[in-house]
């Protein structure tokens, strides 16, 4: 008898790895609280477009999907800075074109959504997990006009996002439950720079784009529509802050003095400043993960990230991914399965929080800053005659799906140290492509290894 498996949470990641799970033949519902977004009109300032990654792909790879998402993906080699000074700056990802893919959060959820149900899949919409019996295996939604429905479960996943019911029901009946949640202080707001009055992109199409100022910056991906998505990333409280912008001119202020270039791009950003909503940024860590043979949490309700290494939908991607290879190591003993995912994941999961905060700090300020862009060149100048020695912390989180994230934080850590050795010398400015400093470099890895 094939379990009956209940995903609570119809977003990226249930949808996905309802798919994974109903291919195995088991008997899976999801229970979602939203509507059918596929019937509806997307709000403004809810079209967060994201960077799909190899992670995320080779999941999407492993059941055949891969293609199918990529035709909704617009790929971006690069970074294009742009300088306060309206000078601008190309910053490759990685080497032989690697690149990361710009992908509509709504399309592409819809589609899994729809794949989903092509496979097999029950989705319920309008029902809000309320409460979990763990003795009874039993759950109580609530529906749209107010019902109460009960449904039982064999084996339970909660994928309903970073402010999971699930998890909540799961700490609640927990006496060791640990709990970390903390917010940046930073919230973000999206703004849209529509195509040309001839249809074109309004910028270069195949990059991400940011406008690095130090303590707050701006982004934009590109859409298929040939619009971009731009997100402010802004501190919520202080001088300088969404707080203290609230008024038309105050708005039109700080974009001038700080976003000049893009005002011509971007006709309606007064008003899509006040219209649009700010959002929170939360990084969120707990432990257990898991209960018995008949519960884990996965994605967003397990592991939030502050979105600042464009991997948390990648890292949930992956979960789906490693939790499939489990079923396969221990032949559907899912006491086995689920104690190996989260002995597996929680470090990887963990790593990631942690780089997604620092490079919070290296896309807003240090790209913008002329040293941190020579040891990006010096580092890839590195990669290129030793490919096999060094590979930069980016690369290895983006485009190196089979090491653990725990892995390239390490390794990560390892070659900042030396870079920052390097860059303390003297003359760098002059000497950065020289023997000496490739010597140096090679010398200190050796030891690494
Ligand atoms: C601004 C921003 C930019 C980002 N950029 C990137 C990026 O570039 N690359 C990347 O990989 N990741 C990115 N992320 C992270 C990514 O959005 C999340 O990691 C991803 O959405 C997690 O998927 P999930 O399915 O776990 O959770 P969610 O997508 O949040 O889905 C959870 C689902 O559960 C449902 N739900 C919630 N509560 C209940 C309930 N009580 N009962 C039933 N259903 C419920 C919700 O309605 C939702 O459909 C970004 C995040 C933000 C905020």
């Amino acid at each position: 008898m094939k379990k009956n498996i209940i995903i609570i949470g119809a977003g990226l990641v249930g949808s996905l790895l309802s798919i994974y799970l109903k291919r195995r033949g088991y008997h899976v519902t999801i229970y979602e609280r939203r509507e059918d977004m596929r019937l509806q009109e997307m709000s403004a300032g809810r079209s967060i477009n994201l960077a799909l990654s190899d992670r995320g792909l080779l999941a999407l790879e492993k059941i055949g999907l891969a293609q199918e998402i990529k035709n909704i993906c617009i790929p971006m080699y690069g970074r294009y800075i742009h300088n306060i000074d309206n000078s601008t700056v190309t910053q490759p990802y990685g080497i032989n074109q690697q690149h990361i893919n710009s992908v509509s959060r709504s399309t592409l959820n819809m589609k899994l959504m729809s794949l989903a149900e092509e496979n097999g899949v029950t989705i319920h919409f309008n029902h809000k997990c309320q409460d979990i019996d763990w003795k009874k295996n039993k759950i109580t939604f609530e529906t749209g006009n107010n019902q109460i429905e009960t449904v039982y479960f064999d084996l339970l996943f909660g994928s309903d996002g970073a402010f999971a019911a699930s998890r909540l029901a799961h700490q609640l009946q927990h006496n060791k439950f640990d709990y970390h949640q903390y917010y940046i202080d930073c919230g973000y707001k999206e703004l849209t720079i529509p195509p040309t009055a001839d249809g074109n992109f309004a910028m270069e199409v195949n990059a991400l784009h940011i406008w690095p100022r130090k303590d707050y910056m701006l982004i934009a991906l590109p859409n298929l529509d040939k619009s971009f998505t731009c997100t402010l990333f802004f501190p919520m409280e202080g001088d300088l802050s969404f707080s203290q912008l609230d008024t038309k001119e105050k708005v039109e202020n700080f974009f001038t003095t700080n976003f000049a270039d893009v005002i011509p791009l971007m006709p309606n950003y007064i008003d899509d400043f006040f219209n649009n909503p700010t959002s929170t940024l939360v990084t969120v860590k707990c432990f257990p993960w898991i209960r018995e043979d008949k519960f884990a949490l996965i994605g967003d309700a397990a592991h939030a990230l502050v979105p600042f290494f464009g991997q948390g939908m990648n890292c949930g991607f992956e979960d789906c991914r490693v939790l499939d290879e489990l079923i396969d190591k221990h032949q559907e003993n899912w006491q086995l399965i689920l104690d190996e995912f989260q002995t597996l994941r929680k470090p990887d999961a963990d790593a990631i929080a942690d780089l997604a905060v620092y490079n919070f700090v290296e896309m807003r300020d240090k790209t913008g800053n002329a040293k941190f862009l020579l040891q990006k060149k010096i580092e890839t100048n590195f990669q290129l005659k030793y490919p096999n020695k060094w590979t930069p912390a980016y690369s290895l989180v983006t485009f190196s799906p089979h090491i653990r994230y725990s892995e390239a934080l390490n390794r990560g850590q390892q070659q900042e140290a030396i870079m920052q050795e390097i860059m303390q010398l003297e003359n760098i400015e002059e000497i950065w492509n020289s023997e000496l400093v490739e010597q140096m470099i090679l010398k200190k890895v050796q030891l690494l290894n």
